[in-house]
């Protein structure tokens, strides 16, 4: 069994300050929040991994112990196995650091005193929820003319059973100490008309919650715009291509065609032949997030028979 380094694990140095620690492990966070590697294992365990070492080294009380433990057990750490004084059995592992046979009861220390130099990191400090970044499935023609879509996501919120304290003695039942909890939410995402694909919307405050106070993050989500069985985005405007029949196009008259949002009748002219189109004016996509649209272009392929 090993144990894990907190500072090596979040990339910082043991002098590191706390505006350093906070800033890496936003950063991995960002990148490793199971929310945006969905069934990534290995990311997920890496977020478990860094979030332990920041809950460590983000508070005064447990960085401090943790230094200790550090220094006690680098270079004279007893081998594995070797018999423990009485008491030893009953550690209780007050900090969660894990189980670590090997690591030496930082309590039967002398304190140090100065050792600790930089301003008094205060777990009561109001910090900002994390970011979320996402992905939405938008349905092609909520894509051109904008609505609604359900979208369901998970984020931290500060865990109700110890208001968000992580317990008395970081014990809380509830969340393991880590004040925080995933949580599922559902809710509607408004798409703007005529909205780009890959397009990331800001949806503000609706990330993971702040702890202490602290404002909460915002959920960014990409727009992954659906493919349609008869619609095509050109621009504005939008292409449905129609097979008439041999007859039809002989002898010409009027079509019915799909359109978006209605249905659309459409003549044929007499002598038409696969791929001539006409256009439907206002009837394609929004025009930049506005009440103004493109055209329908109807393309029209003759069938054999
Ligand atoms: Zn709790």
């Amino acid at each position: 069994m090993t144990t894990q380094d907190h500072y090596k694990t979040l990339g910082v140095e043991p002098g590191a300050t706390l505006k350093q620690i906070k800033k890496q492990y936003r950063e991995l966070a960002k990148k490793h929040h199971p929310d945006a590697n969905r069934g990534d294992k290995k990311s997920e365990e890496f977020f478990k991994t860094i979030s332990a070492a920041y809950t460590v080294l983000m508070d005064k009380r447990k960085r401090l112990a943790y230094d200790r433990s550090r220094t006690a057990t680098g270079s004279r750490r007893p081998r594995r196995g070797a018999s423990h004084g009485k008491g030893y059995r009953e550690y209780r592992d007050p900090y969660g650091y894990g189980p670590d046979d090997g690591r030496r009861d930082w309590r039967q220390e002398e304190p140090r005193t100065g050792f600790y130099e930089e301003a008094p990191v205060d777990p009561g400090m109001p910090t900002q929820g994390f970011d979320l970044n996402l992905m939405i499935d938008v349905p092609f023609v909520t894509a051109m003319l904008g609505g609604k879509v359900a979208y369901a996501y998970d984020k931290y919120v500060n865990c109700a059973a110890c208001q968000g304290t992580g317990g008395a003695n970081g014990d809380c039942r509830a969340c393991k100490g880590k004040r925080q909890i995933i949580t599922p939410v559902a809710t509607e995402v408004d798409i703007p008309p005529g909205v780009a694909d890959r397009f990331t919307l800001r949806i503000r405050k609706q990330g993971g919650e702040g702890r202490n106070g602290g404002p909460p993050g915002d959920l960014l989500l990409q727009v992954c715009i659906l493919p349609h069985p008869r619609f095509k985005r050109v621009k504005d405007d939008i292409l449905t291509e129609v097979e008439i029949s041999p007859r039809l196009a002989e002898a010409g008259g009027p079509l019915t065609v799909q359109a978006l949002d209605s249905t659309q009748t459409v003549h044929v002219e007499d002598g038409t032949i696969t791929g001539e189109e006409v256009r439907i004016a206002g009837q394609g996509a929004a025009i930049r997030w506005g009440k103004k649209r493109g055209d329908l272009i109807v393309k029209f392929r003759v069938t054999d028979e």
